[in-house]
C-alpha cells in the first residue's frame, strides 16, 4: 500500500484536476503534501469561498471511483514549454528546472518529480476531507500575486480522518494566536513587522517565570552562563560554514566602517570564541556556556505563524565543550537534566529519535560511530525507547531530537542534542591533554526548549492558558464585596504578596459575580472573595479555577497551602 504522504500528494493533483474542471479559467501553482494532509494554490478568475468545497470535494470523490490513473513522463524544456504555455505559474517554475518530469492523471498533466500512487483506487474516498480557503503569495512572497490556497486532510481511514477532525476543534479552542490576545500574553503588530512578537506584562512575566527556572536549574548542572552580542562579522559564519549552507536564512549583512555584519542566526561562534579566549587544559573539561540567545532567521511571510514560526526569537541554546572520553557521561546528564525540565512544564510524554550518518557529511566512520554510540549509551543508561531515524544527522554530527507530546496528543519537537565535528576544526578549536598535546574536543549543541517564543506558544495550547499556579501571570484575584471590605482585601494582598505571590484586587465597580465571570475568563488560579465574615475570621472565601467555590479557610492556612503548591510546581 502506498505511503500516506504519497496518498496525500496524489489528492492534490485529484484537487486540480477537479477545480480545473469547474473553473476552466483558473490558472495552477503548485500542490504539495504537508502534515496531515495537501494543499493546492489557485489563481481563480471568479470569486471562490468555503462554500464551494463540498462541490468540489464531491466531484473529487466521483473522480476516485473513476479509478483514474498516474503516469510519469520525462519531457524535454521545449514541449513542456508548450504544453504549459497557458499557466504562467508553471512557466515560471520551468525556466529553473533542469531534469523535467511530468504527471498524467485523467485530464490533468502537471509539472512533478513524484512519486505518486499507480492509480485512484489506492485513496479512501471516506479519508479526505477539503478543509478551508486561504490567501497565499505566490511562491510565499509579498511582492507576488496572491493565490488562493486550498487545503486538504487525509488519512488512510475515516476513523483517522473523524479523530484528526476532532482534535482540531479541540485545537482551534486552544489557539495560542487567541489566547494570546485574550490573556494579554502577547501581540504582533503590523507596523512592528510580521514574526516579531511584541510580550505584554503577563506574558512578559511568564516569559521571566520559565527564564529564572531555567537559570536555576541549569546553575545546578555546572551550566555557566554567557552573553552574546546580536550581530557579528559576517566572517564567523564563513568560516562556521553557515554563509554557505544557510544562506537563504540570514538577512542581508548590515555595513558598519566598510565592514559587513551578519544579524545573527546562531551563537555557536560566539561561544567557541569565548572557549578561546585562553588556553584550556584537559583540566578545565567539560566546559558548558549556556545562553538565552536571540537570534534572527528569515521566513517566508506565508509560512509566519503567531510565536511558532517568527523571525526573531530566543533559544535556550548551550554549547559543551569535552573530551571524547567524557562524551558519553555528558550525554546522560543533558538527557537525564532535559527530561526533568520538560515533565516540570507538565511534558511527561515524549518520543526521542536517534539520527545516523548522512550520505553526505563530514569526519571518518569511526568518529561517527563513537558519537553514535554515545548517544545510544545515554538512551540505554536512562532505559529510554529510542527510534533510529537512519541518515538523519546533520552532515556535521549524529544527533538526538525529543518530540514532546502535548494535551491534545500532538507532537512537537522542541529538544535537540547534536554533536558536531565540523566547528572545533573550522574554528581550530583545541584543549591542551594530559601529555601537553593539542587535542580537538568533542563540542555539543543543545537546546532543551528550542525556542521561549515557540515553547510558550506550545504551553499556552497545551494548558488551554490555564497554567499550572507557578506558572500564571495572575496567581491571585481578590474581589471585596463591598468598599467596607477593601482595607481587609489589602490586608490579604500584603500577606500574599509578601509570600512571593503574584496577586491583584479587583476594587472596580462591578458586581462580585461580574468580578469573578472575568476571572474565570482570565483562567486566574485562585479567585478570593471577602466581606464580613471573612474579616471576622480572618478568612478568606476561595473558588479554584475548574473547582468554583470551595468554601472558607483561614487565610494562615491559605498561604501555607498555595506556598506548597507554588513550591511544588504542580
Ligand atoms: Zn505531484
Ligand atoms: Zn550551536
Amino acid at each position: 500500500m502506498a505511503k500516506i504522504e504519497t496518498i496525500r500528494h496524489s489528492l492534490a493533483h485529484i484537487l486540480a484536476l477537479t477545480v480545473k474542471e469547474i473553473y476552466p479559467n483558473v490558472k495552477l501553482g503548485i500542490g504539495p503534501a504537508i502534515k496531515n494532509g495537501f494543499y493546492y494554490d489557485f489563481d481563480f478568475k471568479e470569486n471562490i469561498s468555503e462554500e464551494d468545497l463540498s462541490k468540489i470535494e464531491k466531484r473529487m470523490k466521483k473522480v476516485i471511483k473513476e479509478n483514474i490513473s498516474f503516469k510519469k513522463e520525462k519531457i524535454s524544456k521545449k514541449k513542456v514549454k508548450e504544453l504549459f504555455k497557458k499557466e504562467p505559474y508553471k512557466l515560471e517554475l520551468i525556466e529553473k528546472m533542469k531534469e523535467i518530469t511530468i504527471y498524467k492523471s485523467g485530464d490533468l498533466v502537471d509539472l512533478c518529480a513524484g512519486p505518486h500512487i499507480k492509480s485512484a483506487k489506492e485513496i479512501n474516498p471516506k479519508g479526505f476531507k477539503l478543509t478551508k480557503i486561504a490567501g497565499a503569495y505566490w511562491k510565499g512572497n509579498e511582492k507576488n500575486p496572491m493565490l488562493t490556497r486550498i487545503y486538504g486532510v487525509a488519512f488512510k481511514t475515516k476513523k483517522e480522518l473523524d479523530q484528526h477532525l476532532k482534535t482540531q476543534t479541540k485545537a482551534e479552542k486552544r489557539d495560542h494566536r487567541k489566547l494570546g490576545q485574550r490573556l494579554e500574553l502577547f501581540s504582533i503588530n503590523e507596523e512592528v513587522g510580521a514574526g516579531l512578537p511584541l510580550w505584554h506584562p503577563k506574558g512578559a512575566i511568564l516569559r521571566h517565570i520559565i527564564e529564572n527556572y531555567l537559570y536555576q536549574e541549569l546553575n545546578f548542572q555546572d551550566y555557566q552562563w554567557v552573553w552574546t552580542p546580536h550581530i557579528g562579522k559576517l566572517n564567523l559564519w564563513k568560516t562556521s560554514g553557515h554563509w554557505d549552507f544557510y544562506r537563504e536564512n540570514m538577512y542581508s549583512p548590515i555595513k558598519i566602517d566598510g565592514e559587513q555584519y551578519l544579524l545573527k542566526p546562531m551563537n555557536c561562534p560566539f561561544h567557541i570564541k569565548i572557549y578561546q579566549s585562553k588556553i584550556r587544559s584537559y583540566k578545565d573539561l567539560p566546559l558548558k556556556f549556556a545562553e538565552l540567545g536571540t537570534v534572527y532567521r528569515y521566513e517566508k511571510s506565508g509560512v509566519l505563524h503567531g510565536l511558532t514560526r517568527v523571525r526573531g526569537f530566543t533559544q535556550d541554546d548551550a554549547h559543551i565543550f569535552c573530551t571524547p572520553d567524557q562524551l558519553s557521561k555528558e550525554l546522560v546528564l543533558i538527557l537525564k537534566y532535559g527530561l526533568k525540565i520538560l515533565k516540570t512544564f507538565g511534558f511527561k510524554d515524549y518520543e526521542i529519535y536517534l539520527s545516523t550518518r548522512p550520505k553526505k557529511s563530514m569526519g571518518t566512520e569511526k568518529m561517527w560511530k563513537k558519537a553514535t554510540n554515545s548517544l545510544k549509551y545515554a538512551c540505554k543508561k536512562l532505559k529510554l525507547k529510542y527510534q533510529i531515524d537512519p541518515e538523519g544527522g546533520v552532515f556535521y554530527g549524529p544527533k538526538i531530537d525529543i518530540k514532546i507530546k502535548d494535551s491534545l496528543g500532538r507532537l512537537w519537537q522542541l529538544s535537540t542534542f547534536q554533536i558536531d565535528f565540523n566547528l572545533p576544526k573550522a574554528f581550530n578549536v583545541f584543549y591542551i591533554d594530559q601529555k601537553g598535546k593539542k587535542k580537538e574536543p568533542i563540542m555539543v549543541h543543545r537546546a532543551l526548549l528550542g525556542s521561549l517564543e515557540r515553547f510558550i506558544g506550545i504551553l499556552i495550547e497545551h494548558y488551554a492558558g490555564a497554567f499550572p499556579l507557578w506558572l500564571a501571570p495572575e496567581q491571585i484575584w481578590i474581589i471585596p464585596v463591598g468598599s467596607r471590605h477593601k482595607k481587609y482585601a489589602r490586608d490579604v494582598q500584603c500577606r500574599t504578596l509578601h509570600s512571593g505571590l503574584r496577586v491583584e484586587i479587583k476594587e472596580e465597580n462591578e458586581t462580585v459575580s461580574k468580578k469573578i465571570r472575568e476571572g474565570e475568563i482570565q483562567k486566574i488560579p485562585y479567585i478570593l472573595v471577602v466581606g464580613d465574615k471573612e474579616i471576622k475570621e480572618k478568612s478568606v472565601r476561595i473558588r479554584k479555577r475548574g473547582k468554583g467555590d470551595i468554601g472558607t479557610i483561614k487565610l494562615d492556612k491559605f498561604i501555607k497551602k498555595i506556598k506548597k503548591e507554588l513550591e511544588d510546581k504542580k
